[in-house]
């Protein structure tokens, strides 16, 4: 068996079949899966995704006491069988009830009677598939050099948070942070030294944002992003406060700095105070940065709409 095969061997497999014989069947004869886990209805297909995350799912239609498809839509809905690959197993032929599994957010369909060798073929190309793209969403959600969300992550959700505010009036913060004579930084002890630097100021920055909706984004090369919904202007102060301080405190040696320590400058804006789009927001902390950096750096500035 080829390297790859033995590394989908780890996958965990879920079967939802309430006819014993075809599960036995299907399972015992999946012999690439170590570990597979059979449940014979809808409500416990469910609460396992909800303590579990399956690599993949073989699904029966007709269920004791939810229809395949239903329950299909609810398993998309739990973040642990969101994208995982859900393969349909049906002894029904007609072409309404395979739509509806489609539609339902299937990955594959198979009939029966099944082929067994060909039915865990295609589980492997599915798992093998599934666990490629997980490793490029991985790749473009996250910072590779800081560990942080991406610029494109950012993209992806930044407005939609905006929006949120907008709709429900709700507020939401921006910190635009930026660190402090990082070119000299660089100059001084060298790339290297600065790359590791701004993983540290990374780790920094994720330890003062708690809040589970807050998200902390490279935005370019040595600055960071930070959006925190349903937190005001004040609330935002106090976040970035928390961060300028935690970074001088960590006493990172800095010979080319004002502040013989590696330290940060903090521009916040939020969508109360400025009321306008998503890219004004942005440019509002932009603002307020060149002031925390026109004033001596190390601090934090606020953007004020007459100001
Ligand atoms: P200021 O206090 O005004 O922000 O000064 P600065 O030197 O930090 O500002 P400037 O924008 O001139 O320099 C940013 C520097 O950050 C340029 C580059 O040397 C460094 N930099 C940007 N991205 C990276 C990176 O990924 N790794 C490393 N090591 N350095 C980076
Ligand atoms: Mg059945
Ligand atoms: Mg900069
Ligand atoms: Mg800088």
């Amino acid at each position: 068996m080829s390297e790859d095969v033995n590394k989908l061997l780890a996958g965990q497999l879920l079967i939802v079949e309430d006819d014993a014989i075809t599960s036995e069947l299907i399972s015992n004869n999946l012999t690439a899966f170590k570990k597979i886990h059979i449940v014979a209805n809808g409500k416990s297909a469910v609460e396992f995704c909800q303590l579990y995350k399956p690599d993949i799912i073989v699904l029966d239609v007709g269920l004791p006491d939810i229809n395949g498809i239903e329950l299909c839509r609810a398993l998309r809905d739990t973040a642990n069988a969101q994208s995982c690959p859900i393969i349909f197993i049906t002894g029904c032929d007609e072409d309404e009830t395979e739509l509806s599994c489609w539609e339902s957010g299937a990955t594959d369909f198979l009939k029966k009677p099944l082929s067994l060798s060909t039915l865990q073929q295609r589980l492997l190309k599915h798992l093998n598939t599934s666990k490629q793209l997980e490793t490029y969403r991985e790749l473009i959600h996250v910072d590779q050099l800081t560990g942080v969300f991406s610029r494109y992550y950012f993209s992806m959700h930044y407005e939609s948070h905006v929006a949120y505010a907008n709709r429900y009036d709700t507020d939401v913060a921006i910190l635009l942070l930026d660190v402090d004579f990082f070119k000299q930084y660089n100059d001084h002890y060298g790339h290297v030294a600065g790359d590791l630097c701004l993983r540290q100021i990374a780790t920094i920055i994720k330890s003062c944002v708690a809040r589970p909706p807050d998200i902390v984004c490279r935005y370019g090369g040595e600055e960071f992003i930070i959006v925190l919904p349903g937190t005001n202007i004040e609330g935002g102060e106090t976040v970035a406060l928390r961060i300028v301080d935690a970074v001088f405190a960590e006493g990172i040696a800095h010979a080319e700095s004002d502040f013989n320590s590696v330290t940060v400058s903090v521009g916040v804006s939020s969508f109360k105070t400025t009321k306008e789009t998503g890219i004004d927001l942005i440019e509002s902390a932009d603002k307020a940065l060149y002031n925390a950096k026109a004033q001596g750096r190390c601090q934090v500035r606020t953007f004020q709409q007459h100001a």
